[in-house]
């Protein structure tokens, strides 16, 4: 073990999936791990090919013990979230009778059919089962973790978060998206909450409280998770410095099941759920597999799930694997923090893209503010309209500051300066309502 190892705890995930896998933690090697992988991949393609009618004629011509090796994965061919929304009922591998829960997704395209994703009780405990275990790496058994996250109806995300934690003696704190960062304050303050997981930007309204309260509640934290969004790093700084709390991030998404990884304490990257899925970074324009260190489109391979097995599904994040060991000391793979979305960059006529996490970066950067919305409208003459919550900035500071902010932007500046994009700053009066869903800029047409 390396002397970097030896700072950090290892990530329990290791254990927890040598378990599973039949392997003590000392003997689980990469090997291991691979062959359990093509094992579970082999299975989960002779499941599809013979109960669902979408997969049994897209694989038809496969051999029947395909893939035989883990190079030959790539050949499989990809799903897109267009192929579930067009072919739900094509996918379903069991009866809707053994069916427990199904959730319905607004595609990320402007007008795309929305998609349903099927959970059998089974594929549900799965997802308990790597909450049960991830969180031992973010809390102790008694902590008292606030899970601001949805989580009133039964199967939601916060819900099956709230039972998985409980079974490694963490406690549970059911509260929802915050609405008003006082009452979530007073909330924690109530239940002594030494932890939290939510969603980048409302954490940082809670930590920007300027109340007694909250310089309280921010003090006793030992641990914030950030979770279901792009995790903007100046957001992280600002957090480092209003509360000692470590700060991990965790990365999912429902068509995984929920869980996919989540960072150690050496926060070099997600470490991954490599038990029950396969996870592989293609050329997001060629489908090619791209090797580690590479940028590319984050795919995965589900390898446990009955209902609703989902084959190399392209999830439109942008990563990649990093090389190296991780400081904790773990085998584990380490997937970077996502980058962006594929499909959310905007093009500022000839000047270059830009997509909200280079805005979160630039906008989260300026202290005091909260939160922002953006808007890009086209036509004859295109505007970028950003909206911005700060309301315990000077008025007459705040235009300028957050034009500037946005000017570090070499698209924007260059773009809005010659007069190809109109750029409006507008200061909004009262928070934006929290709806749970990823951030994005908003594309209109200009009337
Ligand atoms: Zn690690």
């Amino acid at each position: 073990m390396s002397t970097v190892a030896a700072c950090f705890a290892k990530s329990p995930l290791e254990a927890w999936i040598a378990k599973r896998m039949g392997a003590s933690t000392p003997s689980l090697t990469r090997a291991t791990i691979e062959q359990h992988q093509l094992k579970a991949l082999q299975e989960t393609v002779a499941w599809t090919r013979s109960h669902s009618s979408f997969c049994a004629h897209r694989l038809a011509s496969f051999p029947v013990d395909f893939p035989r090796s883990l190079n030959e994965v790539p050949l499989l061919p990809l799903t897109t979230a267009t192929d579930i929304a067009e072919n739900t009922p094509g996918f379903l591998c069991v009866s809707q009778g053994e069916i427990s829960r199904i959730v319905t997704l607004q595609s990320s395209g402007t007008s795309g059919a929305p998609k349903r994703i099927f959970f059998t009780a089974a594929d549900q405990e799965l997802a308990l089962d790597f909450f049960a275990h991830g969180v031992a790496g973010v809390a102790s058994s008694g902590d008292r973790m606030l899970i601001a996250l949805p989580c009133e109806r039964e199967g939601s995300v916060g819900y099956q978060l709230a039972k998985g934690i409980a079974r490694s003696g963490v406690i549970p704190i059911a509260h929802g998206l915050s609405a008003d960062p006082a009452e979530t304050l007073a909330h924690m303050e109530r239940e002594r909450a030494t932890g939290i997981i939510g969603l980048p930007v409302q954490m940082l309204a809670l930590s920007l409280n300027e109340s007694k309260v909250a310089a309280n509640v921010m003090r006793g934290l030992r641990s914030i998770v950030l979770c279901s969004d792009h995790v903007p790093q100046s957001l992280v700084r600002t957090l480092r410095k209003r509360s000692n709390a470590e700060i991990f991030e965790h990365y999912g998404m429902t068509e995984m099941g929920l869980g996919g990884g989540v960072d150690c304490e050496a926060h070099m990257g997600y470490h991954l759920r490599e038990a029950d899925l396969y996870f592989e970074i293609v050329d997001p324009l060629t489908g090619e597999v791209l090797p580690d260190g590479e940028l590319g489109e984050v795919v995965f391979t589900t390898l446990n799930r009955t209902g609703m097995p989902l084959i190399r599904y392209r999830t439109g994040d942008v990563s990649r694997f990093l090389p190296g060991p991780c400081g904790c000391g773990t085998m584990l793979r380490r997937l970077e923090r996502v980058q962006s979305r594929i499909d959310s960059s905007i093009r500022l006529g000839t000047y270059g893209c830009v997509n909200i996490a280079m805005l979160d970066e630039a906008l989260f950067a300026v202290p005091g503010l909260l939160d922002f919305t953006a808007k890009y409208f086209y036509g004859a003459r295109p505007c970028l309209e950003v909206a911005f919550y700060a309301p315990r900035v000077a008025a007459s500071h705040s235009h300028a500051t957050l034009v500037n902010a946005l000017y570090t932007l070499s698209p924007i500046r260059d773009a809005a300066s010659c007069g190809e994009v109109e750029l409006t700053v507008v200061r909004a009066s009262a928070p934006f309502p929290a709806t749970g869903a990823k951030r994005k800029i908003e594309v209109h047409e200009r009337g």
